[in-house]
């Protein structure tokens, strides 16, 4: 499946940020990228040019989604033809993804595994269910596990864990109901992301 993108702490470590959302991501005890030169990152780290740095940003993007880059591609096209920011706009598009907002929701612990509950059919968006990670939601969705998938294992653990989650302000989590909602589209802070998406936006329109 051309979805499928393995992240791996090497490229957390590449990026110098956590981009597989685990616990105990290896950059955190090695501060450095991967490879026999890496630890000589610590004391120099290469000065990047405009190209270098708008690459890195773009593959960082990527991985932290898990994005393919025909996908992603689309997504730069799709916020350039739109009148105004098309920095932001990439964001939102990339924020309004199904198994991004799984993870937003707190009920998958890190992008992956929401990507792996929405392909395995674990989720319904509006009463239906929707096993495409790439599902793009809209504001008044409402998503929810089915009830029949949250007995035990991840999904059990994962609501259990939700009330400590902390939810962005353009979703709502209901307890009673197991239910999230898309209340507003993701603004302001909300866009604040570890790569910064002006660098992107130029990359391809270099
Ligand atoms: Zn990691």
């Amino acid at each position: 499946m051309a979805s499928k993108m393995k992240i791996s702490c090497k490229m957390c470590r590449r990026e110098g940020v956590s981009l597989c959302g685990k616990d105990h991501c290896a950059l955190k005890r090695r501060h450095f990228p991967p490879g026999v030169h890496g630890p000589k990152y610590l004391k120099h780290r290469p000065r990047l040019s405009g190209y270098g740095l708008q690459l890195r940003e773009k593959q960082k993007a990527k991985r932290l989604y898990g994005i393919l880059e025909k996908q992603f591609v689309r997504y730069v096209e799709e916020a350039s033809s739109r009148k105004g920011n098309t920095a932001e706009f990439l964001v939102q598009v990339l924020e309004s993804r199904l198994d991004n907002v799984i993870y937003r929701l707190g009920l998958g612990k890190t992008r992956r595994q929401a990507r792996q509950m929405v392909s395995h059919g674990f989720i319904m968006v509006n009463g239906k269910s929707v096993d495409i990670p790439s599902f793009r939601v809209q504001i008044g969705d409402e998503i929810k596990i089915k009830d029949s998938k949250i007995q035990k294992g991840v999904t059990k653990e994962n609501l259990d864990g939700i009330q400590k989650h902390e939810t962005p302000k353009w979703l709502s989590f209901d307890s009673t109901t197991t239910t999230g909602k898309i209340t507003a589209i993701p603004e302001g802070e909300d866009l604040r992301q570890v790569f910064d998406p002006t660098l992107i936006v130029e990359f391809y329109s270099r």
